[in-house]
């Protein structure tokens, strides 16, 4: 930590880490810092909380849950207010994410039981005797790390699913938006005021490393892939399991046949929210070239209106000023290696802003293409036709989402990139649709939110067979006799062997 304040860097003074604005450095918080012994109480008391939690069976968590939902829709803009001052998100912005989360609380609320209650499964011959039975039981406490791009969809993204299943979590927001995590967990407390159900540790790295070996039942880790890897490697030492949503450098393929006006404001949205520190933001763009001209214009024309600033701007300041390095190095060594900026460019950093800025012919090769920027940047290039757009999309280690533009190839094209989701004739939409999972492939990590794939994500699967008639073909026991055996062969042989 520096001794000087950088406005929006997070500093820890008298134990308490302090969280202030990115754009005007006023404060948005302090909270105390966890120390190792207090991450393994807030443990501790949440595993009596979520034994609580659970008996209260999917009807009272549900129920409790949807009154959680209800007090953030109340809400929406204070929470809204809030994201603005401690991560420098527009308000709009922070209204579109909440009301996501929203929406996300009450899918998992309303579909818990479905998805995760005790059910039959069918019998098959073998084994008819037996009936199945198969239910998903809570971890018990689920540690949830957050990162601070979407201070809430994220952390609600796995917290809600793993309430909903029936665990207690421990939330471990980042550093750099602890007042907003505090916000979630306060406001759980006022719908279940019994338990610790919901409880935070706050601080920097080291606090979400002290979370990993806590002894959770279960580790949420969204936040860049280098960070993944540690957290990995810390839950490795006690087989604690993990569910990874890491970083990403999403692709849009434009084909011959995309409406360029649909699909150039789509892009322009899917780059440029939340001045493109989103996991999912698309990052590089693959325009096949009759169109690609036209694409590019347009792109130009909607993101060269942006307004850039603290209030009421299209675009705010970027939230973790080191990250301004970053972009502003992405874009000098792009135009270094012959890209050029049609919008932006050379000056478009200016601390803790960054102009839109649109990057054409940039090598394949320069990290404004390969690696993740999270800035208002944008990077497009031509292809000759669908097939080079999948294969250069599929280039890169990261999988996380991607969008197709076109009619004819689109949907089979968003079928063949290599990632957790795609949109086609939008962007980042899948992400808002409660029934669908979230997730990715490769660097960016595995494992689902979301869904009912991120509901089973948090509870076990738990299998039972049930006696419920006499075995006629006896086999798992040492009484069957040589003529049982020779019945069992005789049916394998009639029910398989052709
Ligand atoms: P980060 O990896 O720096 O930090 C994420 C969290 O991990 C923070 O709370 C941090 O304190 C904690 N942490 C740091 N070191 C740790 C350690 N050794 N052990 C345990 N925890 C540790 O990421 P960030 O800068 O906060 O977030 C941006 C990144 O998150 C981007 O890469 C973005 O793509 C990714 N992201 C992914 C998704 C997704 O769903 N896939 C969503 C949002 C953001």
């Amino acid at each position: 930590m520096t001794a000087v304040h950088v406005p929006g860097a997070p500093v820890i003074e008298d134990g308490l880490l302090v969280s202030t604005s990115p754009a005007t450095g006023a404060e948005a918080g302090r909270f105390p810092v966890a120390t190792e012994a207090d991450v393994t109480a807030a443990v501790a008391r949440a595993e009596a909380a979520g034994q609580w939690w659970a008996s209260l069976g999917f009807t009272g968590r549900r129920e409790r849950l949807l009154r959680w939902r209800a007090l953030l829709a109340r809400r929406i803009e204070q929470l809204a207010d809030l994201m603005h001052l401690e991560g420098g998100k527009p308000v709009a912005d922070g209204i579109v994410e909440v009301v996501t989360a929203v929406e996300h609380i009450d899918w998992a609320a309303r579909n818990a039981r479905r998805t995760l209650g005790p059910r039959r499964v069918r019998s098959r011959l073998i084994l008819a005797e037996f009936s199945g039975h198969l239910e998903y039981q809570p971890y018990g406490v689920v540690g949830v790390i957050g990162p601070w791009n979407y201070p809430v969809l994220t952390p609600v993204g796995s917290t809600a699913y793993a309430l909903a299943a029936g665990n207690a979590v421990v939330l471990k927001p980042s550093e750099y938006t602890p007042a907003v995590g505090q916000w979630l967990v306060d406001t759980f407390a006022e719908v279940v005021p019994e338990q610790p159900v919901l409880t935070a540790v706050h601080g920097l790295g080291d606090v979400g490393a002290a979370l990993c070996r806590s002894g959770v039942g279960k580790l949420a880790f969204t936040g860049s892939s280098a960070t993944a890897r540690k957290v990995m490697a810390a839950c490795a030492e006690s087989l604690t399991p993990v569910l990874i949503e890491a970083g990403g450098k999403d692709a849009m393929i434009v084909d011959s046949d995309a409406d360029l006006d649909a699909a150039a404001e789509a892009c322009v949205w899917g780059a440029l929210t939340n001045a493109g520190q989103t996991c999912i933001g698309i990052e590089r763009v693959y325009a096949v070239e009759p169109v690609f001209d036209e694409f590019v214009a347009k792109v130009v024309d909607r993101a060269g209106r942006l307004t850039v600033g603290a209030d009421g701007a299209d675009i705010g300041p970027i939230t973790m000023p080191s990250q301004l390095d970053v972009v502003r190095r992405h874009i000098d060594v792009a135009l270094a290696r012959g890209g050029r900026a049609v919008l932006g460019g050379a000056d478009a950093v200016q601390p803790p802003y960054v102009r839109p800025t649109v990057l054409i012919d940039v090598p394949e090769d320069s990290a404004a293409v390969r690696e993740e920027t999270f800035g208002p940047t944008l990077t497009v290039n031509r292809v000759r036709d669908v097939d080079e757009a999948v294969g250069r999309a599929n280039a890169l280690a990261y999988g996380l989402g991607g969008s197709v533009f076109g009619r004819r190839r689109a949907m089979a094209a968003a079928r063949r990139l290599r990632s957790g989701m795609t949109s086609v004739n939008s962007t980042l939409t899948f992400a808002g649709m409660s029934t669908l999972p979230f997730g990715g492939v490769g660097d960016s990590g595995f494992g689902r939110i979301h869904g009912a794939d991120g509901l089973r994500e948090f509870g076990r699967a738990k299998a039972i067979t049930r006696r419920r008639a006499r075995s006629l073909l006896p086999s798992m026991t040492f009484e069957r006799t040589p003529a049982d055996v020779a019945r069992l062969v005789k049916v394998v042989k009639a029910m398989y062997g052709r």
